[in-house]
């Protein structure tokens, strides 16, 4: 089926992101509810080429953790859309913002959800690259889905390395700034395990965790941090399982950290095992 973009009403706007818009849109003759994001014609030529982008990597996944894409739109004005399915829940950075942190239990069930995302993905020779709270969108069912692909990569031919400075840096693994402290070795993939793992800290710490509560400061003194500093580490009161879990995603040698099909068997999601209702 095919939903021609005049048969979509915007209701209202779900957020601004970097260069584009995203709207809660009805299609009239169904009456469903669907998500549109649109960057405009007129815009900045590297949020087009971004939005290209994550059209091509949406048309190519079939997953239940992935933001399923229904369309594509292109106008002659030179406006782009892609229409999404709508997630009721928001993002994981809003429902942090709104109802507080997460408990392991519920970081159990958010975890399994996001590594079998990126296992899919992963598989499929994509590097997402900006993993982080408010690209993981989540439903009133607490399925959690990964979105937003524009920065994402998709490893064609050769194991590329991928150093380029894209996607938002403060949850960018140390490789990603210097790509040869791994001997040169840096294969992208388990960038994301180190997003995965500070995403995680966030939602269990309440903030983003190479800062104190509130803190905002400049993007030198971060990136000193990621590189030089320790890994972050849970709080006194974290199970030893969650502890250790962080560990195997929290490693500054990227050739250290387990791949996403390692850690959907670690054992701190056996513990958790997954609500029986939902197959997750
Ligand atoms: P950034 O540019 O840093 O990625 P962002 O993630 O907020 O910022 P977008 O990915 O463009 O930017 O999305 C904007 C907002 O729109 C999201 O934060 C989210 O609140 C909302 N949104 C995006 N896609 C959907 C969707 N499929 N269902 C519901 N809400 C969505
Ligand atoms: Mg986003």
């Amino acid at each position: 089926v095919t939903i021609p973009a005049t048969e979509l009403e915007r209701l209202e706007v779900l957020g601004h992101g970097n260069g584009g818009t995203v709207y809660k849109v009805q299609h009239k003759r169904t009456s469903k509810i669907y998500a549109l994001k649109v960057v405009y014609g007129d815009g900045d030529q590297t949020v087009r080429r971004q939005v290209f982008r994550e059209m091509d990597i949406l048309r190519k996944t079939d997953s239940p953790y992935i933001v399923r894409c229904y369309e594509t739109y292109e106008k002659p004005s030179g406006d782009v859309a892609i229409l999404m399915e709508y997630m009721d829940a928001g993002t994981l950075d809003t429902l942090l913002r709104n109802k507080g942190t997460f408990t392991e239990l519920e970081l159990a069930h958010i975890t399994r959800q996001i590594l079998k995302g990126l296992s899919y993905l992963h598989a499929h020779k994509i590097i997402h690259r900006d993993l982080k709270p408010s690209n993981l969108l989540v439903n009133k069912k607490m399925e959690v889905k990964i979105a937003d692909f524009g920065v994402s990569k998709m490893m064609t031919r050769t194991l590329e390395a991928c150093n380029s400075y894209v996607g938002t840096c403060a949850y960018m693994s140390p490789e990603r700034f210097d790509p040869d402290a791994n001997g040169g070795n840096y294969d992208g993939f388990l960038g994301d395990i180190w997003s995965l793992g500070l995403t995680l800290m966030e939602l269990y710490v309440g903030h983003f965790p190479f800062l104190p509560a509130g803190q905002r400061p400049d993007w030198a003194t971060l990136m000193c941090a990621i590189c030089f500093g320790d890994p972050p580490s849970l709080p006194p009161g974290a199970s030893d399982e969650f502890r250790n879990f962080m560990e195997c995603c929290l490693q500054k040698e990227s050739s250290k950290r387990w791949t996403a099909s390692q850690l959907l068997n670690h054992p701190f999601l056996i513990k958790h095992p997954s609500p029986a209702s939902a197959d997750n």
